[in-house]
């Protein structure tokens, strides 16, 4: 068996351990003679499962009692729709547009009511967070939208935005379970689980329990309202169960590795290695405004696109795989979430050094 050091954007690596221990339950789960994939969600056991993964990260985030967690399907993209189906009640919400998946997000709502885009980074190619101190905030706005850590581009919200008072729906995706939280600031927190907790096609939501009403808009369909979810305990059908299965066991990695407080220092420390790094090289340079740096994903470039390709390629074959940037921003971007060792970090700084020397 060979590992490589995976720096994929997503779905992305996640903790060997965890992988393991799912080997190792594969055929015979605890004793029940079968795997969690063949499993009733109706049986004691996985009730245990969902039951303990829901605890756990209440734990890791310190949720509290007035706030639903609910564990659902369609990735972080169904809740684009979900959100204003079940949260614009004046039909009225305020988009900030730092990349695709907000835009994305800001355009499904506008499907469903006035959705308006009060700032944005795309003069810039969203290689920064614009200052959200004093927006122009919509007076009937039903809630104020982020993407808080912008996966294609590496930028990261250091400051929430001031809603003036309105709730906070937040994208996390791509910075889920990296560092403490302060839930209280937030109506909404979701992401997509593939990026940093899980298997591809599980969002976890966390909602305000005041936000989850039967008050949503006419012909939202019974799957995509969070009552439903909320009130069957993220079983009202079939859950993603093997999905979650695996999340709980990566709540359960963090629980034992210190929690929150210990992974942001650990992805800080590793974030530095290549920060530190590109802004020392002469051949590869960070495409985004220092000071809104994400510790998840690192676009960086040479400035010649055909040397950048030269350079995938070579970290490819050296086991460095997944670091070719996204289309619309080129170059290269290292994803490197909770579960990239420092060693790759490191091992990957030593090959870019080394690589730097040669050309
Ligand atoms: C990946 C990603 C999405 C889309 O997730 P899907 O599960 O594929 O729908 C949305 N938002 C952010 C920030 C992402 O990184």
């Amino acid at each position: 068996m060979s590992r490589v050091y995976n720096f994929s954007a997503g779905p992305a690596v996640l903790p060997e351990s965890v992988l393991q221990e799912a080997a190792d339950e594969m055929l015979d789960y605890r004793g029940t003679g079968m795997s969690v994939m063949e499993m009733s969600h109706r049986s004691k056991a996985y009730q245990t499962i969902i039951d303990e993964a829901e605890a756990d990260i209440r734990t890791l985030m310190g949720i509290p009692d007035n706030y639903k967690v609910l564990f659902m399907q369609g990735g972080a993209s169904q809740q684009f729709a979900m959100i204003p189906m079940n949260l614009m009640k004046n039909k009225v919400a305020d988009y900030i547009i730092t990349g695709q998946w907000a835009k994305k997000a800001y355009q499904e709502a506008k499907m469903y009511g006035q959705a308006n885009a009060v700032a944005s980074s795309a003069d810039k190619t969203f290689s920064y967070i614009p200052d959200c101190s004093d927006l122009p905030i919509s007076e009937n706005a039903d809630y104020v939208y982020i993407c808080e850590n912008n996966t294609i581009y590496g930028t990261k919200y250091w400051q929430l935005p001031n809603t003036k008072g309105k709730d906070l729906v937040s994208d996390v995706s791509s910075c889920f379970l990296s560092e403490p939280v302060d839930v209280t600031k937030y109506g909404m927190i979701y992401g997509g689980v593939q990026k940093n907790i899980g298997p591809a096609g599980v969002v976890i939501a966390i909602i305000r329990e005041d936000l989850i009403t039967e008050d949503v808009l006419p012909g939202t369909p019974t799957m995509l309202r969070y009552k439903t979810h909320a009130d069957n305990g993220s079983m009202y059908n079939t859950p993603p169960a093997y999905g979650i299965y695996i999340c709980g066991k990566v709540f359960k990695w963090l629980l034992r590795n210190g929690g929150l407080t210990e992974m942001k220092a650990y992805n800080e420390k590793k974030a530095a290695i290549l920060y530190d790094y590109l802004d020392s090289s002469k051949l590869f340079h960070g495409t985004v405004v220092k000071k809104d740096r994400s510790l998840m994903n690192v676009p960086f470039v040479t400035g010649d696109a055909e040397l950048d390709a030269k350079f995938v390629k070579a970290a490819t074959e050296a086991g460095f795989v997944n670091l070719k940037g996204h289309r619309t921003v080129g170059g290269m971007r290292a994803s490197i979430y909770n579960a990239m060792p420092i060693e790759g970090v490191e091992k990957l700084v030593a090959f870019m050094e080394n690589y730097e020397k040669k050309v």
